[in-house]
């Protein structure tokens, strides 16, 4: 469903993702580790074409997503990103926030958008919370209501850069409750993060990215209990 191709990046003479082949299946889990500047971020950013890749192709369900002729804003809709810092509009409610898109984007009508944005905020356990704005909600709240804004727009792939790395942590827990809830309704999913015990107990299959290259990948128990790469060894230590 989410097919990456020999994709480069580099930052003027910097390159950042030396060519990265990763293919992620229909409702597969996908998390990606790594060392901080590995490159997790921008690949994950390629994959909306928040960041233009140097070379290599994305696709998303056989659409190619990469290189001229796109239509952006229609592919950008089938790729939910959820962020480290929630990114919600402060002067929004969190029924405000849900339905920006929805109706600025799809163009639904304000009955329509509030009727879906109602069950994505269900969906994440917030129905008592619509009328909330971010400043009334927990870190782990606005969280749950980045999550429904990105399930919202019912994309085809969720991205997560490190949804949790914010978060007190005993609000962790409520949004990786979330996220398995929606990998159970079989979203596709591609997870940025160092939550371990999550990684081993949801994961599908586990990444680790070194100086902007895949170096190891395998099923969670393979790669975080019995690595066979060095760089890999070296970095889950760090975690023990
Ligand atoms: P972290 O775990 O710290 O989030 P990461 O693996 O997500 O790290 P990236 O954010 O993808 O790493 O960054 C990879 C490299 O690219 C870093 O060396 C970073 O400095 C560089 N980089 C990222 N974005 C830019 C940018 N917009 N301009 C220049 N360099 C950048
Ligand atoms: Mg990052």
């Amino acid at each position: 469903t989410l097919e990456v191709r020999a994709l480069h990046k580099a930052f003027g003479s910097e390159p950042v993702l030396r060519g990265i082949d990763l293919s992620v299946a229909r409702s597969e889990m996908v998390f990606v580790l790594g060392p901080s500047g590995s490159g997790k971020s921008t690949m994950l950013r390629c994959c909306n074409r928040l960041e233009e890749p140097t070379s290599g192709e994305i696709f998303i369900e056989g659409d190619r997503l990469t290189g001229p002729g796109v239509n952006l804003n229609a592919m950008r809709q089938r790729v939910g990103m959820v962020f480290q810092s929630f990114n919600l509009y402060p002067h929004l409610t969190a029924m405000g926030n849900v339905t920006l898109a929805l109706r600025r984007v799809q163009k639904k009508s304000r009955a329509e958008a509030e009727a879906i944005a109602a069950e994505a905020l269900d969906k994440v356990g917030l129905s008592d919370r619509a009328r909330h704005h971010p400043g009334q909600l927990s870190g782990g709240q606005q969280q749950r209501v980045a999550i429904a804004r990105a399930l919202a727009l019912k994309p085809t792939v969720m991205l997560f850069d490190e949804p949790t790395s914010a978060l007190d942590p005993e609000l962790v827990g409520d949004v990786l409750a979330v996220m398995r809830d929606v990998k159970a309704a079989g979203m596709t999913m591609l997870v940025v993060s160092h939550e371990m015990g999550f990684a081993r107990e949801a994961a599908d299959r586990v990444i680790f990215m070194d100086g902007g290259r895949i170096v190891e990948q395998g099923p969670p128990d393979q790669v975080l209990g019995a690595p066979t790469h060095d760089r890999t060894r070296a970095f889950l230590r760090r975690f023990h």
